[in-house]
């Protein structure tokens, strides 16, 4: 199997594993909220692990664990009491429908390239603008300093789905509230965190025991805790080394599918990231014929649901190009070899059906 799927999720880093397996022994259960020894351990792992992930994040925060970065960008949108919410046309849906759901949503446009306009103008009385950092279809690397500029002189505030730029790139400038997700940076699945600006009060979603400063209540799992701490770690230990592998993974993924499109920006772009193109292509018979390869069909967004991909047809592609869309995603555990195989394993199944 070779896996190319890194946009849905990345392989559990051993270090998060390592860290994360001792909170599930006999000696590490206990709830981080005890008061006794060994709930008071748990807490420390806990804070730890808070410390870890606030190092991916701006200074002058805090951080919030949620339960994924869905929730974390519910408890944004839906807590900060904004009436008028504009975002982007390729923000992931858990903006984009959490914005539709709570508040008059305003969309604003992206150009052929899958980048937002950081001129657009938006209704005076936006409370939020929310952007995300890089696209998960196509991966894009949006200007959300400029933005955060604009919203913050408008008097909106500002917030940032970092889930697929966190640990890869520097954190998001000007957000007032960055969301991320653990298991899009080598760390467990079941876990997020909203890091929220000193000073901004949120209404929280979730009422009970008071836990995550009453933000977010419920028993934290000091396993996911720490297994994200790790993770986040590791991240901003290897940011350097991580691209520079991406890039030349990249430049070889490239080399091998030359024929093909590339849908979204070639340059401002994470290079994890390859959604690619070709006329006449039957996504699904090549899906088929390639079945150990793990990729994604570029035009069925990423929860599987079905849908159309809300973010090939806002770049202004047909419903057929859309369709004859593929998405390849890789990084740190992929080796070269194995995605120079895979993708000529794809290229050749593209031929044999005359695409
Ligand atoms: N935002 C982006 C850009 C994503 O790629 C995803 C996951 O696909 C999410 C939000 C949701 O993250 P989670 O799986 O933690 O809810």
């Amino acid at each position: 199997m070779i896996y190319l799927d890194y946009q849905a999720t990345t392989p559990l880093a051993p270090e998060a594993r390592a860290a994360i397996m001792p909170w599930l022994d006999e000696d590490g259960f206990a709830n981080p909220h005890s008061p006794h020894r060994m709930g008071r351990a748990a807490k420390a792992a806990v804070e730890v692990a808070r410390e870890q992930v606030a190092r991916l994040l701006p200074g002058g925060g805090k951080v919030v664990f949620t339960g994924s970065a869905t929730e974390a960008l519910n408890l944004a949108i839906k807590g900060c009491g904004a009436r008028v919410c504009a975002f982007s046309a390729i923000d992931h849906a858990a903006v984009i429908d959490t914005a539709k759901a709570s508040t008059s949503a305003f969309e604003l446009p992206v150009n052929r390239e899958g980048l937002v306009d950081a001129a657009a103008d938006f209704p005076a009385d936006t409370g939020l603008v929310a952007v995300m950092q890089v696209n998960n279809e196509i991966g894009t690397i949006q200007p959300v300093g400029p933005i955060a500029d604009r919203a913050r002189d408008a008097g909106a505030l500002f917030l940032c789905d970092a889930v697929q730029g966190a640990g890869k790139l520097a954190p998001p400038q000007g957000a007032d509230m960055i969301a991320l997700s653990a298991h899009k940076l080598y760390g467990p699945k079941g876990i997020g965190a909203l890091w929220i600006r000193d000073g901004i009060a949120l209404e929280p979603l979730i009422h009970g025991g008071g836990q995550e400063q009453g933000l977010r209540s419920g028993t934290l799992s000091p396993a996911l805790c720490a297994g994200f701490g790790a993770a986040a770690a590791l991240a901003a230990a290897r940011m350097e080394p991580d691209a520079a592998h991406v890039e030349d993974l990249w430049r070889a993924a490239r080399d091998v599918m030359a024929r093909w499109m590339l849908n979204g920006s070639e340059i401002a772009r994470w290079h994890g990231n390859l959604n690619l193109r070709l006329d006449g292509l039957d996504v699904n018979r090549l899906m088929s014929e390639c079945r150990t390869v793990m990729f994604s069909a570029g035009s069925a967004c990423a929860s599987g649901s079905g849908r159309p991909s809300h973010v090939l047809r806002a770049i202004g592609l047909s419903d057929a190009q859309a369709k004859s869309s593929i998405r390849l995603g890789f990084g740190r555990y992929t080796t070269r070899d194995e995605l120079i195989e895979a993708c000529r394993m794809i290229d050749a199944a593209a031929r044999a059906q005359g695409a």
